[in-house]
């Protein structure tokens, strides 16, 4: 037996053969899968009881179990021996459904829940509101005195021409057109 990397090793078949992996094939009764990974429940590399290793499924699992906060994520041990890391889960701000944030600031599940959340929120254009008036009226009268007029913001108004599919004058328009410039 000897040292590989800190880990106790021995040849088998001429291979340097790591005895933590040798005592979880035999816990497990087969070879390790090609993603697996052992893993020392205590951080001691040379102990390899039976008891102070876990089978992960991924190196990714490990890598978590390494670098996270211990608090934020949860171990599951299955029934076939190995071991499923879960991050801390937050429910989404949309759907409600739990998921696992890539970083702390992900309110939605997923881009759906997140394009739909945005959805939700932009208000919708009243049915009062004539897309053919509108689309005339945007030419005739500058946005802020239309506001006035609907009783709602400019920017309502351009978030109803951009819903509407309506072309509206662009900046410098209003100026040009009081100062004679146009038509
Ligand atoms: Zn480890
Ligand atoms: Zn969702």
């Amino acid at each position: 037996m000897f040292l590989n990397c800190g880990y106790p090793a021995e040849w088998v078949n001429g291979k340097a053969k790591y005895v933590h992996v040798s005592v979880m094939e035999e816990k497990l009764g087969r070879k390790l899968g090609k993603h697996e990974v052992v893993h020392h429940k205590d951080g001691n590399k040379t102990n390899n009881d039976p008891d102070n290793l876990m089978l992960l499924r991924t190196q990714s699992d490990h890598g978590i179990i390494h670098t996270q906060n211990r608090e934020s994520i949860e171990v599951f041990e299955t029934k076939d021996g190995s071991a499923i890391v879960v991050k801390d889960q937050k429910p989404c701000a949309y759907c409600g459904g739990m998921f696992v944030p890539n970083n702390w600031h992900n309110k939605y599940c997923s881009l759906e829940c997140g394009a739909k959340a945005v959805l939700a929120k932009r208000p919708k254009v009243p049915p009062t509101v004539d897309p053919e008036v509108l689309a005339r009226q945007v030419w005739e009268t500058p946005a802020t005195a239309l506001a006035t007029e609907y009783g709602v913001s400019d920017t309502t108004i351009k978030m109803w021409c951009r819903k509407l599919g309506i072309s509206k004058p662009g900046p410098g328009y209003w100026a040009k057109k009081s100062a004679g410039v146009l038509e």
